[in-house]
C-alpha cells in the first residue's frame, strides 16, 4: 500500500532521516518507537506530504508520488500528489479540529469540500462514525465544549470520513491524561481489529505491543531494529533493549 525508499531529510546540518526505508501492506498495523527527535514524526510528515523529502522515492498502491533521481527526491506533479492524499488520513497528537465548527461540520466539511461528495450522504456517514467513536449526541458541540478524548475521537471520525485506505497516527495520546489515553487507545484497537491499516507513532509500548503486526524502531534519523512485538521486546539488539528498558 505504502513504500518509502531511502528517504532522507535533513534541516540545516541536522540530518534527520539518514536512510529510511519501509513498507506497509494492506490490512497492516504498524508502530513506529524511538526516542525524542529520533525522526519520527518528520517520517510521518514526508509520507503524508506535509514535508518534502530530499532524496529518496514513496509509492502509494503502486504509484510513484517521489523518485530518486540523482541523489535527489523528484516529485511528480500537483494532481497526482492530491490524488495520493486521497488514500491516508492523519491523526496528530493536538487534535487540530476547527475551532469555529461544530462537531459535524468539522467532520463532513472535508469530504464535501475537497471531495466533491454528496452532502446528506456524507452527514449520514459522519453520524454513523460519531455513534461509533462514542459521540453520538455532541454533533452541535463546539470542540471547546468536548474533553481532549472526545476531541481527538473527533478528529478520528475526521479522517475516517474520508474513507482512508491507511491511516497515520502522530502520538495521538501525549496530549491526554491516562484516562482519556485509555479510551482513545481502545477506539485505535477497534479499527485494528477492523483490519484498518495504520501506521501509528507511539511512546505507549504496552498498547504498540498488543495492537501492532510490526514495530520500528528508530534512532538518529535509522531504523535500528524493525520485528513483531515479540521479536522486538525479546530483542538482542543492545540500543533495543536499552530503549524499551526504560519503559519497563
Ligand atoms: P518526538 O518523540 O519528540 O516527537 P520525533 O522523533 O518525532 O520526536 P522529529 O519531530 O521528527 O522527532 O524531529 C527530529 C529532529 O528534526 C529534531 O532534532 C527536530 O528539532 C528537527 N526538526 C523537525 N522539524 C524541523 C523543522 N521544520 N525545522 C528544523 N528542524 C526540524
Ligand atoms: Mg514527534
Amino acid at each position: 500500500l505504502l513504500e518509502m525508499s531511502h528517504v532522507k531529510k535533513t534541516f540545516g546540518d541536522n540530518q534527520v532521516l539518514k536512510d529510511i526505508s519501509f513498507a506497509v501492506a494492506p490490512g497492516e498495523v504498524v508502530s513506529i518507537i524511538g526516542p525524542s527527535g529520533s525522526g519520527k514524526s518528520t517520517l510521518l510528515r514526508c509520507a503524508t506530504l506535509l514535508e518534502t523529502m530530499d532524496d529518496g522515492s514513496m509509492a502509494y498502491l503502486g504509484k510513484p508520488i517521489v523518485t530518486s533521481r540523482d541523489g535527489r527526491a523528484v516529485y511528480v506533479d500537483k494532481k497526482s500528489q492530491r490524488k495520493a492524499m486521497q488514500i491516508f488520513g492523519l491523526v496528530f497528537q493536538n487534535f487540530n479540529l476547527f475551532p469555529h465548527y461544530s462537531v459535524l461540520k468539522n467532520v463532513i466539511d472535508a469530504p464535501i469540500h475537497v471531495q466533491g461528495r454528496n452532502k446528506e450522504e456524507v452527514c449520514s456517514e459522519a453520524r454513523v462514525l460519531l455513534a461509533k467513536m462514542g459521540l453520538k449526541d455532541k454533533e452541535n458541540a463546539y470542540p471547546c465544549q468536548l474533553s481532549g478524548g472526545q476531541q481527538q475521537r473527533v478528529s478520528i471520525a475526521r479522517a475516517l470520513a474520508m474513507k482512508p485506505k491507511i491511516l497515520f497516527f502522530d502520538e495521538p495520546t501525549s496530549a491526554l491524561d491516562p484516562e482519556l489515553t485509555l479510551e482513545i487507545l481502545k477506539v485505535i484497537k477497534s479499527l485494528a481489529e477492523e483490519k484498518m491499516t495504520m501506521v501509528i507513532v507511539t511512546h505507549e509500548m504496552t498498547f504498540a505491543r498488543d495492537v501492532s503486526d510490526r514495530m520500528i524502531f528508530m534512532e538518529h534519523g535509522l531504523i535500528v531494529e524493525e520485528a513483531t512485538p515479540e521479536a522486538m521486546f525479546s530483542s538482542e539488539n543492545e540500543r533495543t533493549r536499552e530503549f524499551l528498558g526504560k519503559y519497563y
